[in-house]
């Protein structure tokens, strides 16, 4: 399955990528990523896997894992320093996140990107959906950051608001270039993004189903 951000990148649309690989793919990435004449990065993480830097130019790879490497994933819990938030915000405007998307997540990461509102602990991924939602009249399904299948996002990031206008700018123009690239592929990613569910605590996804009381339901997608 191609990545829709793989492919705004391409075309010019996004200034970088910043892709997560298990170790026995990330050679077989760079090599493809070198052969299509991007400047590529890699850096090991604790956990074994690599994130992989994409840029146009070297010196722009380069910067962007010199950005992660005082905040990289998995390392010691860090106090929410001043430089900690400012490395995060640098890399998420560095990747073209929009900037009110990267300024909700530097306000998580300063209160703990596992902290839910009631105070209790969460997955990332519940605690900044629940943010989202909250400031959301809609629920846009190409901001859909966490889609059943677990299958490719058309944006990277965790949006303001599921229905946040500058993410919803930039979803809707990397979404009509994908579409014109690999129509088919667009037409499933479009339904995976559009599937009801439910988002648990502990970040697992299933089908709505019951009325589960600690669950944040994401059954009405809507796209316009
Ligand atoms: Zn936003």
């Amino acid at each position: 399955m191609v990545s829709p951000e793989r492919v705004a990148f391409e075309l010019g649309l996004k200034p970088a990528l910043r892709l997560y690989a298990e170790p026995s793919d990330a050679e077989q990435l760079q090599r493809s990523l070198l052969a299509a004449g991007h400047a590529v990065e890699v850096q090991p993480l604790s956990s074994g896997k690599r994130l992989v830097y994409v840029a146009r130019t070297a010196r722009d790879a380069l910067r962007l894992r010199a950005l992660e490497s005082t905040i990289l994933p998995g390392g010691p819990s860090r106090p929410a320093a001043r430089n900690v938030l400012e490395a995060h915000r640098a890399l998420g405007l560095a990747l073209g996140y929009p900037s009110c998307c990267v300024e909700a997540f530097v306000g998580r990461v300063q209160r703990d990107v596992r902290r839910a509102r009631d105070g209790s602990l969460a997955h990332e991924d519940f605690v900044a959906i629940e943010a989202a939602a909250s400031n959301s009249r809609a629920h846009h399904a190409w901001l859909n950051p966490v889609p059943l299948d677990g299958g490719s996002t058309v944006v990277s990031f965790y949006p303001c608001a599921l229905d946040c206008e500058a993410a919803l700018a930039l979803a809707r123009e990397l979404f009509a270039a994908f579409r014109s690239r690999h129509p088919g592929e667009a037409v499933v990613r479009h339904a995976a993004l559009s599937t009801p569910l439910f988002l648990a605590r502990d970040g697992t996804r299933r089908p709505p189903g019951g009325t589960p009381a600690d669950v944040i339901r994401l059954d009405r997608w809507t796209c316009w």
